[in-house]
């Protein structure tokens, strides 16, 4: 079995940044990519709110640079994904794609979040189909059409307005009578003509012969003037926010009630010794890449410290 110091599984930008610390301390990481190599930011357009990058830089090509970075200093980073952990005796065992195993002395997980949806039926029904999480991946099979975004949090607001230079119409399904993003989100959205916000809306289905063909929805749901509304659309994309990808460490790891990795105080610490999470798998706050970036960095100074101290 190969036995490796430092093992780190995942590779947003906590992972890479884990992994450049960790390679610059001769700690010879390995790291399993995961099921999307790059992460969430990869699925994005513009990354406006990194420090560094003036005029912002393509989510895709900041996970490029990283990842480059990281192999700079010898960092051996594979496909794979991590299908099996035990964490009960040292050197932890690992298990990648079912079938190789690994023996680390110290862990890293960094495996992000994945989006959410919001379990109705016709959302498997449509799946690939007019349905979608990633407005960035299959925006443009909705050039000069109708679509709707589900959510009203920064990541909806991104999705409708990069949405919003596609499609012919893009409407906004928010439950509440406002949106959550940041006012620089609300300010482009409110901004954009082709850009109907839905307040006080939730879908109840959708239909459609062959695809998506519209929504059913509901307006001020269980309110005396409650009102069921059809709106025709071609495509429904999710962006209602994101859970942890946590499962695969269930058995080991205490983990709070939505799954996020508990760590302690302000440390990548997780219960077990040389276990440590950074990123949004233990992030349920602030979720953003910049602190993400921070905890791979921290996570990879506690494993050093771990090592020394063995
Ligand atoms: P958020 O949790 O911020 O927002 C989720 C949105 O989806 C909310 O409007 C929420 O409604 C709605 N929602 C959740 N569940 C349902 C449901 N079942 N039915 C209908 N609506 C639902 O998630 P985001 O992904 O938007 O953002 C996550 C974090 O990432 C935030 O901190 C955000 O600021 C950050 N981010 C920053 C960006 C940037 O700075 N450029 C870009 C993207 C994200 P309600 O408000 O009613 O709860």
């Amino acid at each position: 079995m190969e036995h490796v110091k430092c093992l780190i599984i995942g590779s947003g930008p906590a992972g890479y940044t884990a992994a450049i610390y960790a390679s610059r301390a001769n700690l010879a990481p390995v790291q399993y990519c995961g099921l999307q190599t790059g992460g969430q930011l990869t699925q994005t357009t513009e990354v406006e709110n990194f420090p560094g990058y003036p005029e912002g830089v393509d989510g895709n090509q900041m996970m490029v640079d990283l990842r480059q970075q990281a192999e700079r200093f010898g960092a051996d980073i594979r496909d794979g994904i991590v299908t099996k952990v035990d964490f009960t005796e040292q050197p932890y065992k690992v298990t990648v794609d079912d079938t190789t195993e690994i023996a680390a002395d110290t862990v890293i997980i960094a495996t992000g979040a994945s989006a959410k949806y919001l379990g109705i039926s016709d959302e498997e029904k449509y799946k690939g189909m007019g349905v979608s999480a990633c407005a960035t991946c299959d925006g443009f099979f909705y050039r000069k059409k109708v679509v709707a975004v589900v959510g009203g949090g920064d990541t909806a607001c991104e999705e409708a307005v990069y949405l919003s230079g596609l499609a012919k119409k893009v409407y906004m399904i928010v439950r509440k009578p406002f949106l959550r993003a940041s006012d620089v989100m609300q300010k482009r959205v409110f901004g954009t003509e082709n850009i109907e916000v839905l307040f006080e809306h939730n879908t109840l289905g959708l239909f459609g012969e062959d695809g998506v063909e519209g929504a059913h929805l509901v307006r001020r749901k269980g309110e005396p003037d409650e009102e069921l509304v059809d709106i025709a659309i071609d495509g429904f994309f999710l962006a209602i926010g994101h859970h942890p990808n946590t499962e695969v460490f269930a058995d080991y790891l205490e983990r709070d009630a939505e799954g996020y990795i508990k760590v302690k105080g302000d440390t990548p610490c997780t219960n077990v010794p040389g276990v440590f999470a950074a990123g949004d798998c233990a992030d349920p706050h602030y979720r953003q890449a910049i602190v993400a970036a921070a905890s791979g960095c921290k996570a990879a100074m506690e494993a050093e410290r771990f090592l020394n101290g063995k």
